[in-house]
């Protein structure tokens, strides 16, 4: 890790974007509290507990991991002059945008194998199992899951050729909108439409948390939902008191020392505990 890139991460990481990222967590928390969408299932305090404890080795292998690959990884297109960006020379605001399309295109991709590649879903599920989805949900990852994407991820920042800056700034707003879209935040109708239109919202993101197959292989886009429209694999048509939360086979409230073992058990069947497929009817 050159001093720059460890520089350019305590600026702007460090010392902007994470505060930044922890009071608008807080403002969350406590707006879907006042304004719930769905109505939870589990205990609140329960889920505290067991989320920050994920979390929080989510955050570690954020923080030391992922966070310096990317930024390493951009370093490495600028310095040998590799990538889709660096090829294309594009003056800056074009440069800025499409570097920007270009890593949320990623996170898409990426999300996706996480739901197709069962080695992949094994810790993504972790994710899933949660029986219930707010503000606590938006970081609860196995470490697993943060520490395998920095090859996919790593591998993508540098195929576009984007900057350490850019990458970083990118990683911020997606960190920012995947708290946003995983709160139980009832936005007025009109709001979560008009947002709908460009980027996922709670509403939109709540059908990807369902327990019917289709509506979980729906909406894995991160920031702009336009991947999911060019791939048709968007869904806004589920009201939110039909939304049945998490994964079929996990019906209880798995705590953190279950959640950590998890991705070593294979693949389980998309059923409830009883056999029964979820529907919708
Ligand atoms: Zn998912």
């Amino acid at each position: 890790m050159g001093k720059s890139n460890s520089k350019l991460i305590n600026q702007l990481f460090d010392f902007k974007g994470a505060p930044l990222l922890a009071v608008g967590v807080l403002a969350l928390f406590y707006l879907e509290k006042r304004y719930a969408l769905r109505k939870r299932k589990d205990s609140l305090r329960e889920r505290l507990k067991t989320n920050s404890m994920v979390s929080s080795t989510a955050i570690v292998a954020l923080r030391l991991s992922l966070i310096p690959a990317l930024v390493k990884a951009a370093f490495l297109a600028g310095e040998r002059n590799l990538g889709l960006l660096r090829v294309l020379r594009l003056p800056s605001p074009f440069n800025h945008i499409i570097s920007f399309l270009l890593l949320d295109y990623g996170s898409y991709r990426w999300h996706k194998l996480n739901h197709r590649m069962p080695f992949l879903w094994r810790f993504h599920q972790v994710h899933h199992a949660d029986l219930d989805l707010d503000v606590t949900t938006a970081l609860r990852f196995h470490f697993g899951e943060v520490l395998i994407s920095v090859l996919y991820r790593g591998g993508w920042a540098l195929l576009a050729g984007v900057t350490p800056r850019q990458v970083l700034v990118y990683e911020l707003i997606f960190e920012g909108a995947t708290n946003f879209h995983h709160t139980n935040l009832r936005l007025p109708r009109h709001i979560d439409r008009g947002l709908a239109r460009l980027i996922v919202t709670p509403r939109m993101h709540g059908i990807h948390h369902s327990v019917v197959r289709d509506e979980t292989d729906s909406n894995y886009s991160v920031i702009l939902n336009i991947w999911d429209r060019l791939h048709q694999s968007l869904r806004l048509d589920i009201p939110q008191d039909q939304i049945n939360t998490g994964v079929p086979y996990i019906r209880h409230h798995a705590n953190a020392s279950e959640l950590m073992v998890m991705p070593l058990q294979p693949k389980a069947e998309w059923k409830f505990p009883d056999g029964q497929v979820p529907l919708r009817l």
